[in-house]
């Protein structure tokens, strides 16, 4: 059996660069910057007003009760030529430039007016409330570097300092597919004896979007030779195929069958719990995923090969998921020959550590307790025993929204 680091490495290195593209910002998100961006200016652009009040001189504001001429008003937006000087004050908004001479704001609330002079009812520090030029980011710094996966809010910091249209790589094209003649599509709403719904293909279309690539259904395809022959020919042309079932031991495997002659495909049994059968390698220029056919198992070898080598062709550095430290909050089996990944929810603290149960049944059948999952809690191989209270490794696939809404009550 071959250890999940041996193969998860084998997978790695065949997962090749893509080209680059430039992309609008408004479709950036997700997308993974193919160079370092360095700002081409100031953010802000120029020092502005962290307040809508006055701007004046420190000097002028050092003690309370100072009274000052107000000779301008500045909302956001505008500009002036007007130079503060000694005893003077511009009315100013937040966001708008500080004015010439003027080096402090004073906020409205320490601040009396009548007619066109303002008292300042407070002692003011010199420089308070203005935001300098290039406080958020400095020209010439290097504010993302190449490899980096654009969350919404890159997407802002790359529209502030005017770079529209990012250089990233280009999104992999997946073409993917379910196998099995029990297969019904997922809208079937009754059963022929012996059919069962294909859980496999919406799962995977999620995780693949989850990815950030383009998706090409290739459907469900019956246990036949000829059928899954023309249905890996059309994967081919996009830039990885996934499917899932017939990699086993079955006499009706059928991707076993017409895959095992091709020097280009290997078919391994992974030392790993559940997701042990699993092919990998080439269909003409397309990477090739075979996935096991039981949903979690798929969900598995998603995770663990499919997803880092997805990101790792968009030119990701970060590649895999989170891991935790938690503690077992009660007994997790394990297999001394392979890596357990036990399906966890965190449901609390232990001691300021997150402490994580089985979200339910550890069959690889059993795709509900993954729906329930926050994560795998993984057994490595050569444990003999993980006990209630023990330290275990949590890889984090969902960190979504955990705390309900409570109505104020
Ligand atoms: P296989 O490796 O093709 O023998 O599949 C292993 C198990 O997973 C069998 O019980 C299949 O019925 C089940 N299975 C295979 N494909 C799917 C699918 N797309 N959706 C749900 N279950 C599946
Ligand atoms: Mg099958």
């Amino acid at each position: 059996m071959r250890p999940l680091e041996e193969a998860r490495a084998e997978v790695l290195t065949s997962a090749g660069l893509l080209d680059v593209e430039e992309v609008p910002i408004w479709e950036a998100k997700g997308r993974v910057l193919a160079g370092d961006i360095t700002a081409p200016e100031n953010v802000p652009p120029w020092a502005n007003s962290a307040m809508d009040g006055f701007a004046v001189l420190g000097a002028d504001v050092a003690g309370p009760g100072t009274v000052l001429d107000v000779i301008g008003d500045l909302p956001a937006g505008s500009t002036t030529d007007s130079v503060v000087g000694p005893g003077q004050a511009i009315k100013i908004m937040t966001g708008a430039p500080i004015p010439p001479g003027a080096d402090t704001v004073v906020r409205v609330e320490d601040t009396r007016v009548d007619g066109s002079r303002v008292t300042v009812t407070t002692a003011v520090e010199t420089g308070t409330s203005v935001r300098p030029a290039g406080g958020d980011v400095a020209l010439g710094d290097v504010v993302f570097t190449a490899g980096t996966r654009l969350t919404p809010m890159h997407v802002g910091v790359l529209a502030t300092i005017g770079v529209g249209h990012p250089l990233v790589y280009r999104r992999p094209r997946v073409a993917f597919m379910s196998t099995g003649d029990e297969l019904t599509p997922p809208e079937s709403a009754v059963l022929a004896p012996g059919a069962i719904r294909d859980s496999n293909r919406p799962m995977l279309l999620s995780l693949l979007e989850d990815t950030g690539v383009d998706t090409v259904d290739l459907g469900i395809v019956p246990d036949d030779t000829a059928a899954l022959r023309e249905a890996l020919d059309e994967g081919s042309k996009a830039d990885v195929v996934v499917s899932t079932g017939g990699v086993s031991m079955g006499d009706y495997d059928v991707t076993k069958l017409v895959l095992q002659g091709d020097a280009r495909v290997d078919f391994w049994q992974l030392a790993i719990q559940p997701a042990k059968p699993f092919a990998f390698g080439h269909i003409g220029d397309a990477l090739f995923f075979g996935l096991p056919g039981n949903p979690v198992s798929v969900l598995v070898s998603f995770e663990q090969f499919a997803r880092p080598a997805l990101l790792k062709m968009q030119g990701a550095r970060a590649i895999l998921r989170p891991q935790i430290v938690a503690r077992a909050g009660e007994d997790f089996d394990t297999d001394p020959a392979k890596t357990v990944f036990v399906r966890v929810l965190v449901d609390g603290l232990d001691e300021g550590v997150p402490s994580v149960v089985k979200s339910g049944g550890q069959a690889s059948n059993v795709l509900s307790a993954a729906a329930a999952a926050d994560g795998f809690a993984l057994v490595p191989r050569g444990t003999a025993k993980v006990g209630k209270g023990e330290e275990v490794t949590v890889e984090m696939f969902k960190w979504p929204e955990s705390r309900e809404w409570t109505d104020g009550r």
